[in-house]
């Protein structure tokens, strides 16, 4: 009989997707792996593009904005590390993908996107699996979202000239900020971390993100 649930397997490309995309990069951080093969990455893009949900690369989402690689969500789950007791901040929430991915390694996730509606559609996405543990604000994330600072982490997932000084700002101590910074063509993914008033800094893998427009990022 013919079965439209049955066409496709998606729980098995997930797991195929995290093991050839993901773990065969390097990518070790178990709470990220297993975050990865949880949440049903196909909710988050356009109907028409869920067959290539599972593909090795970013997918348009509308507002001529997409939804990252999924190596690259996992690569910035894992440098951000967050505590499973913290709450983190991203900047850039799109699809809500990455929120939900976030969603399943900490408490609390407020995530911040300057399209309302992407911000909209985020919100019916998450709230329709459950996870209550997402708040979704519309803004210039650029500022941060200093209602619910500190942040154990902070996750920028579009292209920053710089990291933006209120973010560093909003940081506990002890947290972790990733955040691509550059030109428009490519970034490098920046991760600092906050130790008192001082702040490290580590350089990883370079990257390709739309620009994070905004009071502290580019110009419209
Ligand atoms: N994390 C997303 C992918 C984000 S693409 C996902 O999982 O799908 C980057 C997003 O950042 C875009 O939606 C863009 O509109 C948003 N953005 C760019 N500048 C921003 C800013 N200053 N504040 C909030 N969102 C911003």
């Amino acid at each position: 009989m013919w079965r439209r649930g049955a066409l496709v397997d998606f729980e098995a490309l997930r797991a195929e997707m995290v093991a050839r995309q993901i773990e065969a990069r390097g990518v070790t951080h178990a709470r990220a792996l297993a975050a990865m093969r949880a949440v049903p990455r196909h909710a988050f893009v356009p109907e028409d593009l869920r067959a290539a949900a599972y593909e090795d690369r970013p997918l348009p989402i509308g507002e001529g904005q997409t939804i990252s690689q999924p190596y690259m969500v996992a690569a910035m789950t894992a440098a951000l590390d967050p505590p499973a007791a913290g709450r983190v901040l991203e900047v850039g929430t799109g699809s809500g993908y990455q929120a939900a991915v976030l969603a399943r390694l900490c408490r609390e996730v407020v995530t911040i996107e300057r399209h309302v509606r992407l911000a909209a559609r985020a919100r019916e996405v998450l709230a329709q699996l459950g996870l209550t543990n997402v708040r979704v604000e519309v803004g210039d994330g650029t500022l941060g979202f200093p209602q619910a600072q500190p942040y154990d982490g902070i996750l920028v997932t579009a292209g920053a000239p710089a990291v933006p000084a209120p973010l560093r700002a909003q940081l506990a101590d002890g947290g972790r900020l990733v955040v691509p910074v550059g030109g428009a063509s490519y970034q490098e993914l920046i991760v600092e971390s906050r130790h008192g008033d001082r702040f490290t800094a580590e350089i990883r893998d370079a990257c390709v993100f739309v620009p994070l427009v905004g009071r502290y990022g580019h110009t419209e």
